[in-house]
């Protein structure tokens, strides 16, 4: 199935996001909990891409050995840092050696202790132009892209992000999936002015249930999504209670995500950082039926 058509059905699409584990171990776990992930009929999985080489072949490893046990479709995600065009196709014809279909494309980030983003000689300079290279030498590969409800960090201004948003959806791109964000008016009034641009692939969002405040600190000062007052009160009552963090993570998770299908999003991408608790209580929650 293509990714496009996993947004075509009465059920909306799900995603998992997993990361490459460091360790064997890492790895043995993780595929246990995919394997409870696996009880709630997601569409297709997905596995992030990292700078330096050992990385990438483990996204390969770990998206591949994925699609082995389940059958799913599934996705690498692949950046610009650090490749030429010939050594990111090389990874692509891997890639479908491998039974993996879908790209999530990107750009990347600079690398640690740079300011702006460099393209290699023979590489490209803007995900746009990795989108347009996959559509024309892997004319077959389904490709998602990433968008930003609160804008990209580096651009200037919503109304240019979304110009940048629609380049990579012209180039090719058949799903847009966002960042993680905490404040669905942000998603909703996002989602309106890519529909007015003539974005009309389905737009997924991607939501990070939270499981540990000192961690979503960390990880939203880095993107910069917002956390609502509220939902900060909340975790910060909970003290260094672990348990009763993770409750207030998954019960607000649980009523944002509740909230985004009531407003007929096309599926819903779940950063569950590779593990299953977290995304498991919220789709409970829900009462999500396995296909
Ligand atoms: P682009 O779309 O190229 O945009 C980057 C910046 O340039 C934006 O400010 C944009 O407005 C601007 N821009 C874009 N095109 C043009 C153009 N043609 N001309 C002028 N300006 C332009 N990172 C990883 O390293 N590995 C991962 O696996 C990974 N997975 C991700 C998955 C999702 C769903 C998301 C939302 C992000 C992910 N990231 C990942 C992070 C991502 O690499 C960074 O956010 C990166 O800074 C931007 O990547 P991009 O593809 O959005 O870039």
């Amino acid at each position: 199935m293509s990714l496009a058509d996993i947004y075509s059905t009465d059920q909306p699409g799900l995603s998992f996001e997993l990361f490459p584990p460091k360790t064997e171990a890492g790895e043995e776990a993780l595929l246990k909990h995919v394997q409870r992930l696996l009880e709630f009929s997601p569409g297709y999985i997905t596995c992030t891409y990292g700078a330096g080489g050992s990385t990438q072949n483990k996204t390969l490893d770990i998206i591949g050995r994925v699609h082995e046990m389940s059958g799913l479709p599934v996705a690498t995600h692949l950046t610009c840092v650090g490749s030429t065009a010939e050594q990111l196709g090389e990874y692509l014809t891997e890639a479908r050696k491998r039974g993996v279909d879908n790209v999530v494309a990107l750009r990347g980030d600079p690398p640690k202790g740079e300011d702006s983003f460099t393209a290699v000689e023979g590489g490209f300079k803007y995900a746009n132009e990795l989108v347009e290279y996959i559509r024309r030498d892997f004319s077959d590969m389904g490709i998602a892209v990433a968008g930003y409800p609160e804008k990209h960090v580096e651009a200037p201004s919503l109304d240019v992000d979304l110009e940048n948003l629609k380049r990579k959806v012209d180039a090719g791109a058949d799903v847009v999936v966002t960042q993680l964000f905490y404040v669905n008016d942000d998603f909703f009034a996002f989602r309106d002015r890519c529909v007015a641009l003539g974005i009309n692939v389905p737009i997924v969002p991607g939501l990070l249930p939270v499981t540990n405040f000192a961690q979503i600190k960390r990880i939203t000062s880095l993107c910069g999504a917002k956390l609502p007052g509220e939902f900060v009160s909340a975790l910060e009552a909970a003290g260094d209670e672990s348990d009763t963090q993770f409750q207030v993570g998954v019960d607000f998770a649980t009523q944002q995500m509740a909230q985004l299908l009531e407003a007929g999003v096309p599926g819903v991408h779940l950063y569950v950082l590779n593990k299953s608790e977290a995304a498991s209580g919220v789709l409970e929650n829900l009462g999500w039926k396995a296909n």
